[in-house]
């Protein structure tokens, strides 16, 4: 039953994503359409000097969009749980190229990657997912528009929480300027299924998933929000040299309760 949530999880993120790339494919696909056709004209008219031109055009258009699918098929073929150093800066910048497809124009991404971050020890598919969820909540948080914050740095003793072997603490956060939440809907946050979303827009599955990640991961989320001050989703997770794995149990009532 966890597999199969985890996979209803995964196919989650990527139909949150599709209408952004249908978009973005559909542009690339009109440009390579456009670009094509223009060529047939000129060389019915017989000429032949600017074809190179257009031929240009839609090569470009073209391997744009082979990237983009190559992306998206990466991120689909995801498997489970698997722990390893990961190189956070990497994971969140291609998590912040993917996330820029889902993001309408009044939403601006930025990252904010302390340097010599030492390497996470998680699963880098799944931290790519938690953190994709989180900036799928943000961007719905902003339907007016606003800034999404991708930041990481060391946690420090003032954040709160500490690894179980007293080790250190990386903390990821994702910051939004949106709507923020009342201390009721933030208290049911992490239940599976609650979602304050329309139906077909929101399955309740995002942030649950990413309590029950963090916590297999041996570190845990906190979120300071507020109505009208928008939402900090904080992920403490442990890195590598930390080797706290484990606490499966304690994540389990996270992701349970599903049928
Ligand atoms: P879903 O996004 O499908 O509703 P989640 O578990 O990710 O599921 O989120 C549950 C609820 O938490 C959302 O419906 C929303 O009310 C609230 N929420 C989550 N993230 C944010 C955010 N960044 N800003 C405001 N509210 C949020």
């Amino acid at each position: 039953a966890e597999a199969s949530l985890r996979q209803s999880q995964k196919m989650e993120a990527v139909g949150q994503l599709t209408g952004g790339i249908a978009h973005d494919f559909n542009n690339m696909l009109t440009g390579i359409i456009g670009s094509l056709d223009m060529m047939r004209r000129r060389i019915a008219d017989g000429q032949y000097d600017r074809v190179d031109r257009y031929l240009d055009t839609a090569l470009t258009s073209a391997e744009r969009a082979a990237s983009l699918t190559h992306r998206l098929l990466a991120f689909a073929r995801r498997q489970p749980l698997d722990p390893r150093p990961v190189a956070v800066a990497e994971v969140l910048h291609a998590v912040a190229s993917l996330a820029a497809h889902a993001l309408p124009e009044n939403v601006r991404l930025r990252l904010d990657i302390a340097e010599g971050l030492p390497p996470a020890l998680v699963d880098s598919n799944q931290l790519e997912n938690a953190v994709l969820n989180l900036a799928v909540n943000a961007r719905d948080a902003m339907p007016e528009g606003g800034e999404v914050t991708i930041s990481a740095r060391m946690a420090e003793q003032a954040d709160g929480p500490l690894a179980p072997d007293g080790g250190e603490l990386l903390l990821i956060s994702v910051a939004d300027t949106g709507s923020g939440m009342s201390p009721e809907v933030l208290e049911k946050v992490f239940e599976p299924f609650f979602t304050t979303k329309p139906l077909g827009q929101g399955t309740g599955l995002g942030l649950s998933m990413v309590y029950g990640f963090a916590k297999q991961s041996g570190g845990t989320v906190r979120i300071n929000s507020a109505p009208g001050e928008g939402t900090q989703v904080c992920l403490y997770l442990p890195t590598s040299k930390a080797e706290t794995v484990g606490d499966v149990e304690d994540a389990a009532p996270a992701i349970q309760g599903s049928g």
